[in-house]
């Protein structure tokens, strides 16, 4: 479709308008509305269109209140709709309150930063225009009074509220309460630092800080790394009993009760487990695959070049490398193409009867496991799968930096089952390959981009409620992957993830737990 061909996807998290959608999107929406009109062959817009995406991501939460879109004035079918809002240039931004009128032309933007954390600001600064529709989604921004907290407790159920104490300039309590916004049990209030009974009362020394404030009057200050948006956003998340709104609260003894299929196995989150490789091999080479009766051209090329880096870089056991070795051997061999995937499937069975070479049947989940059949299981598989093969390369250390990244692009992209997640996954890696140079820039490709479709797929259905998506890892499991910039805004400190990725991932700390 003509949406595609502008600067945005479907990936991206924007709305893309179109004659057939802008009437529900901009007029009458609950959500307040940011819209960027450009045109595609505009130089601006396409050097503002990475920083608009990244605003997409960073405000994701806020949906509810507050929703993105764009429109690609230079599309023929779109030109009557950007005269009708009257644009002039490009790119503009305009912002809509909600329930917005039909003739409603939007609030332009003049001279707007091309900074996200300044463009969120102004976002902030557009909601709270006096007079203005509130959207109805949207938690009260204003700070809040002692009185006010005193009678909290008596109107609310909520089991948590945190109260951000601050100067009337900084952003952060409202940008938090937005974050916020989508989850239950908990409310995120701003307080100034003008706030000076409660201020002395809780002895607060520290603007900004975080405390917990609970109904019997006892309070806690909220322990983070940094005291900014990100860390308090991390830290309130994983509170008890904080939940997506709309999703049932994770008790873990009904988990163990309700499951009629299989045992649960216990495991450490934060290593990986070897069952997991074999199961996600198992359910790729002989469940996945054999919807391909015949394989050939692309496919076979896409093929061979996954078995190739199983074989070179997989860690796995003697018996499974075996296996993959000789299906490589053979399959390289098969230079003229179609294979069957009959022929495919004797070799992965080892019905050659190459000596001590074998790939376990069947799944057997363990830090991939779900709460339910329909959660996680292989596409976390396939994940912590790719993962590890980037992580061997560069410890390896002599192949072309984009060999496994090629192989899983082309995997991914004829044949795994998620044909959803394959087109999402191609959008991203059609934007991006060029910057992996090196072996450890392609671990980091991929858990940025993993870290994109988390941030995307965060609190989607197929989202489990007992493994919620979080950009990964959490400051928790590798404090010193996070810092801070001067402005207060998050960064990943990348030296510090490679080799944090280099050693979760690695091969001598794989778990055979749980292997037959
Ligand atoms: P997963 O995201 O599967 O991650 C597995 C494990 O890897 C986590 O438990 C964690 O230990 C670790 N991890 C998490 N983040 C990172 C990171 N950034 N870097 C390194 N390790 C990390 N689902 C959709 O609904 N829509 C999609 O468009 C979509 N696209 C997908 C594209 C691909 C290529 C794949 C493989 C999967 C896709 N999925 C998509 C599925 C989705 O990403 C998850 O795999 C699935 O929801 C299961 O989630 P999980 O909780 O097991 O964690």
């Amino acid at each position: 479709p003509a949406a595609e061909a502008g600067l945005y996807t479907a990936s991206d998290q924007i709305v893309l308008l179109s004659e057939q959608n802008v009437g529900s999107v901009l007029v009458n929406s609950s959500a307040a509305m940011v819209v960027e009109f450009y045109a595609s062959w505009c130089g601006h817009c396409i050097s503002f269109s990475p920083i608009y995406k990244k605003l997409a991501r960073d405000i994701k939460e806020w949906k509810p209140a507050v929703n993105m879109a764009a429109i690609d004035c230079a599309a023929d079918e779109n030109v009557k709709i950007c005269m009708e809002y009257k644009i002039r240039g490009y790119p503009t931004i305009k912002f809509f309150h909600a329930n917005s009128f039909a003739n409603s032309l939007g609030m332009p933007y003049r001279g707007f930063s091309r900074d996200v954390r300044e463009l969120r600001h102004m976002i902030i600064d557009s909601l709270e225009y006096p007079g203005d529709p509130w959207p109805p989604a949207c938690p009260p921004l204003e700070p809040t009074s002692e009185a006010e907290i005193n009678n909290f407790f008596e109107t609310n159920t909520v089991q948590h509220l945190a109260l951000i104490f601050e100067d009337d300039k900084s952003y952060i309590g409202r940008e938090v309460t937005l974050d916020l916004l989508q989850f239950e049990n908990i409310t995120v209030r701003r307080v100034l630092d003008t706030e000076e009974h409660l201020v002395s009362k809780l002895g607060v020394t520290e603007f900004p800080s975080c405390y917990l404030y609970y109904p019997n009057g006892s309070f806690e200050r909220l322990v983070v790394k940094f005291e900014v948006r990100t860390f308090y956003v991390y830290a309130l998340q994983r509170l008890p009993g904080v939940v997506r709104s709309g999703k049932p609260p994770p008790v873990f003894t009904e988990l163990l009760k309700n499951r009629t299929e299989e045992p649960w196995r216990d495991f450490n989150s934060s290593r990986v487990y070897m069952a997991d490789l074999e199961s996600a091999l198992h359910y790729s080479l002989r469940v996945e695959l054999a919807l391909q009766s015949v394989i050939n051209g692309q496919a076979l090329t896409a093929l061979k070049d996954y078995i190739s880096v199983l074989a070179k870089y997989f860690p796995g056991r003697p018996v499974v490398m075996n296996l993959l070795k000789s299906l490589n051997t053979w399959l390289q061999n098969q230079n003229k193409g179609p294979i069957s995937y009959e022929a495919f499937r004797e070799r992965v069975d080892n019905t050659a009867q190459v000596p001590d070479a074998a790939l376990p049947e069947g799944v057997r989940w363990v830090g991939c496991q779900g709460s339910q059949p329909h959660f996680r299981r292989y596409p976390c598989g396939v994940w912590t799968l790719f993962h590890v093969l980037t992580v061997q390369a560069n410890n390896i250390g002599d192949s072309d930096p984009k060999e496994v990244l090629k192989a899983m692009r082309n995997y991914i992209h004829n044949f795994f089952g998620c044909r959803y997640c394959a087109q999402h996954f191609e959008n991203m890696a059609r934007e991006g390959l060029d910057v992996v140079t090196s072996l450890p820039s392609a671990v980091l490709w991929l858990w940025y981009r993993h870290n994109r479709v988390n941030n995307r797929i965060a609190g989607d259905l197929s989202e489990d409620p007992f493994f919620p998506k979080i950009q990964w890892p959490s400051p928790e499991m590798c404090p010193s992957c996070h810092t801070v910039k001067d402005n207060g805004e998050h960064s990943w400190n990348e030296a510090q993830v490679i080799p944090f990725l280099g050693s979760h991932f690695s091969s001598s700390r794989i778990l055979t737990d749980y292997l037959e």
